[in-house]
């Protein structure tokens, strides 16, 4: 891994899981660190470490992304996003996951996650 990927996911093992920063987040924060990395750098590196298996990858709206560490402690836990200013929450569902289970066992599939976003408005964006 080069340099400016450690640092990447430095910032995202710092902060913990339950975190979900866009690439401008992750920019700021590095700047704060005295950390100088391209805003396209870090767009490229945040693609690769989701293609890694580092870093989980959510859609907000229109063209907007957020990046959280994947982890093993909560791998099947889903998110409320709100499309307009970002804000994400996350939440546990014993229903979505049984769903998930029974489709895949209904289709012979090996279930790895299943995960629920949830897109909608926050009620300070209301
Ligand atoms: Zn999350
Ligand atoms: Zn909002």
């Amino acid at each position: 891994m080069t340099p400016q990927r450690r640092k990447i996911l430095a910032l995202f093992e710092d902060l913990g899981s339950g975190i979900h920063l866009s690439a401008e987040d992750v920019h700021d924060k590095l700047l704060n660190l005295d950390v100088r990395i391209s805003l396209a750098t870090i767009y490229r590196t945040l693609r690769l470490l989701v293609d890694m298996g580092f870093l989980n990858e959510l859609e907000l709206s229109e063209g907007g992304h957020r990046f959280e560490l994947l982890s093993l402690d909560k791998p099947d836990h889903h998110h409320l996003i709100c499309i307009r200013c970002g804000r994400t929450e996350e939440f546990e569902s014993e229903v979505v996951i049984k769903v998930g289970r029974s489709a895949a066992e209904d289709l012979g599939f090996k279930l790895l996650e299943s995960t629920l976003n949830v897109r909608a408005i926050c009620p300070a964006c209301k």
